[in-house]
């Protein structure tokens, strides 16, 4: 069985096409500039060279069409049919309250998604254009939403509830929702696979540490915490996020410097965290490269990273009261080998010892902790296009 995996972006889209029996992808690509000048379809069949495919883009209707035109290409496509593809499984960032679990689609569902744009104004509503772009051109192909939250529905109260009048949680559902759900549940299950114990009995700390970053505790197989909240700007120091800070700053810079709601929201969501403080970028690999230059605002920056990375850490460890393991995972995660051994210097007290030579990883599942340490650290590369395929062909079997 063939299943389509589609993660839509306002402006960009996201494939692959997974083979369940082998769970490989047989092919994968990114669309990008929908809707802008210059758009075009980036393709590879697994084992070739990428294709590029320009062309005007106008809408996702013209992106999924392209993306099924280059799956079943005579020269780099992997299927002669589209029947062949048996369901599209999508991304959905936001599931709000609604769903615990992946759903299939319905008019339900699709309603469900829409009352969730106000808390993922730039998200949900992509996403649901990819969903109605597929039906479009897919005819009777089952879908189904696979939501960045619903990992994080475990959460007890306690954690989800933010300490304000209790009334807007009510009227509007203001609370921690939790994202990158999806890479959370797939590395804290390898993590027990790689521990060879059953996921019920362990406390882990998995951290996804990519432009976008978020602490999760799962204890048991469930999340009961996570750094993300209402929407993905809690938490971490993130690429261009600023995370936690008080907030009567906002107020107070809005003020002081005559900023619109919707400019606050960009200059926290857009030019903080990595980039605003280094003033140099987002890429950790920049920064790391201006460090060894002599610069000091970036080594600040980093500093800053590890030091807020490793008090989340800790808090998870007292929130559950112990913890066995903590996962490393994106982009950072995976490959920053430096601020992996930094951040793993704070937890010495935990029982974290990091192998210096057993971290010198990159992108592969590694557990580099020294022989006999207390607390295991992993390194686990994520598969999110996994899951969702996973959890769409259990529900379309
Ligand atoms: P996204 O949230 O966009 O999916 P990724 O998980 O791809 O992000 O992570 C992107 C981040 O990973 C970038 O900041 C990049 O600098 C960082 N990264 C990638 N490779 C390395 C590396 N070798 N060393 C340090 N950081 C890396």
């Amino acid at each position: 069985m063939k299943i389509l995996v589609l993660n839509c972006g306002s402006s960009s889209l996201k494939y692959q096409l997974i083979d369940m029996t082998t769970e490989a992808a047989l092919a994968k690509g990114l669309v990008e500039r929908i809707g802008i000048a210059g758009s075009r379809l980036v393709h590879q069949k697994e084992g070739m060279d990428k294709v590029t495919i320009e062309s005007d883009i106008p809408n996702h209707d013209v992106a999924v069409k392209l993306v099924i035109e280059a799956l079943m290409d005579a020269g780099h496509g992997v299927i002669s049919d589209v029947s062949e593809i048996k369901a599209a499984g999508h991304r959905v960032v936001h599931g709000g309250e609604f769903f615990t679990k992946s759903a299939i689609v319905t008019d339900e569902v699709k309603k469900a998604i829409s009352e969730c744009v106000a808390l993922a104004p730039l998200h949900n509503p992509a996403n649901l254009t990819g969903i109605e772009a597929c039906e479009k051109l897919m005819g009777d192909t089952p879908q189904v939403a696979v939501f960045d939250t619903a990992f994080h529905q475990t959460m007890p109260e306690k954690a989800f509830l933010y300490p304000i009048p209790y009334g807007l949680y009510e009227k509007y559902k203001i609370r921690k929702y939790g994202f990158h759900g999806t890479s959370h549940n797939y590395v804290t299950a390898r993590a027990a696979a790689m521990l060879g114990k059953p996921i019920e009995q362990l406390k882990l700390i998995s951290c996804h540490l990519g432009n976008g970053a978020s602490v999760c505790a799962v204890d048991g197989g469930k999340s009961v915490d996570t750094s993300m909240g209402l929407t993905p700007l809690e938490g971490l120091m993130m690429g261009t996020r600023s995370g936690d800070m008080d907030p009567a700053a906002v107020a107070f810079i809005m003020d002081k410097e005559g900023l619109t709601t919707k400019q606050m929201e960009n200059l926290l969501n857009k030019e903080s965290g990595v980039l605003g403080i280094s003033g140099i970028s987002s890429d950790f690999r920049d920064i790391e490269d201006a460090v060894a230059k002599g610069n000091e605002r970036a080594k600040t920056t980093l500093d800053m990273f590890h030091y807020r990375v490793a008090k989340y850490i800790g808090s998870y460890a007292a929130a559950m009261n112990g913890v066995d393991a903590v996962i490393f995972t994106a982009g950072v995660g995976e490959n920053g080998t430096d601020t992996r051994l930094a951040i793993c210097e704070y937890l010495g007290y935990l029982g974290v010892n990091a192998d210096e030579a057993k971290n010198n990883v990159r992108g592969k599942e590694v557990d580099f902790s020294v022989d006999g340490a207390k607390v295991r650290a992993l390194a686990i590369p994520t598969n999110e296009e996994l899951v969702i395929a996973r959890d769409t062909h259990g529900l379309c079997k």
